[in-house]
């Protein structure tokens, strides 16, 4: 698709070309009947959707949110599931889990895409430094954040978390924006926060009003993971009252919800619905909500990622790793047999993504 693309910008730059030399010559008569053709031919051309301004900010720095290319907004190098209390770097040799992920992203950049956004968050395996290698080492741009993971009953969340206010947690995740992650001077490009199903908890609602406090501030994307629907619902409330923006919020792993009503609400609400998890066994599950996001006219809010990898620290070799190319391999196919059109992949794949994560300013 890059190349039906490139093809289009050629031709208009060809017609635009030819159309100032014949301007130049002065040949005025035969000028004005160009620029008739001109004007037609470009008018015969179907517009390209209108590319994010702003910022991705990656591993090795930001780049134009324009020049994301394919993205994919959720997959994961390293996961360590020991615990916040135990969770160490010293658990894993850095080389190994290098030379275990680079040829995944390999495969994954081979087939197109060109912008990860890592989504392990702190106290639980996040490393910047292995990302930024990867990221050299492939050409690959990776993506990392800031913001603390709630979810699986508060295993993964550090002491100070918990006793902490919202305003204080904020203020650490808006430093690691300002400063860069501990020494690494690595900025995050969005922020992850996680939080079990709902009603939320007193500590989850408070992970909820940091970052939302954080998004203030930086003009970073949150992305939550949401146990379930009533939990998202209540986060757009959290993001209200703190006066975020629920346009810069994307509800995770919003496919494990079964009332596919609280995807549209959140969806028409402003927020982005992320359908992760991609994978052979879930293709047609992926692909009944897809129709009744199109069917409901919100294809603008809906990304696309398969929330796969990674590296498992404890596990003989980092485990089973799943591939990160099931979308490609299987899930695109499968949504052009269902009549998704090329404008509508580009912008499931492309433009949502790119305006998912763009910061307009970079401090
Ligand atoms: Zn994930």
């Amino acid at each position: 698709m890059g190349d039906r693309r490139y093809a289009v910008s050629l031709k208009r730059r060809a017609i635009l070309k030819s159309g100032l030399a014949l301007l130049a010559a002065g040949a005025v008569g035969r000028a004005a009947m160009e620029n008739d053709a001109l004007t037609s031919a470009t008018a015969s051309i179907p517009p390209e959707p209108a590319l994010p301004t702003g910022w991705i900010i990656t591993v090795e720095g930001p780049i134009p949110a324009a020049e994301a290319g394919i993205m994919l907004p959720h997959e994961h190098v390293m996961v360590d599931f020991i615990g916040a209390d135990q969770v160490d770097s010293s658990r894993y040799d850095a080389d190994e889990v290098f030379s275990a992920v680079r040829p995944h992203l390999e495969r994954v950049q081979a087939l197109g895409a060109r912008t990860i956004c890592e989504c392990t968050p702190a106290w639980i395996g996040r490393d910047p430094e292995l990302l930024r290698r990867l990221a050299a080492a492939t050409g690959l741009r990776l993506v990392t954040n800031t913001g603390y993971y709630g979810a699986g009953a508060n295993k993964y969340l550090p002491a100070h978390a918990l006793t902490e206010s919202a305003g204080q947690l904020a203020e650490r995740w808006i430093a690691e924006w300002r400063d860069g992650i501990g020494q690494t001077g690595i900025r995050p490009g969005f922020i992850k926060i996680g939080v079990d199903a709902g009603p939320l908890s007193d500590v989850h609602r408070k992970l909820v009003a940091a970052a939302a406090r954080a998004q203030r501030a930086t003009g970073l994307t949150i992305a939550a993971h949401t146990g379930d629907g009533i939990a998202a619902l209540e986060e757009l409330d959290v993001l209200r009252a703190e006066a975020a923006a629920i346009e810069r919020f994307i509800w995770v792993h919003a496919q494990s919800e079964p009332n596919p009503d609280r995807l549209l609400e959140a969806a028409r609400a402003g927020a982005w619905v992320e359908l992760d998890g991609i994978g052979h066994d879930t293709l047609d599950q992926h692909l009944t909500l897809m129709l009744a996001m199109r069917e409901a006219g919100l294809l603008g809010r809906v990304l696309l990622s398969h929330d796969a990898g990674w590296y498992t620290v404890g596990e003989p070799g980092g485990g089973a790793y799943r591939g990160h190319d099931t979308l490609f391999t299987d899930f695109i196919p499968l949504l052009r047999e269902r009549g998704f059109s090329q404008p509508e992949i580009d912008q499931l794949i492309i433009h949502n993504p790119a305006k998912a994560f763009a910061v307009e300013r970079l401090s």
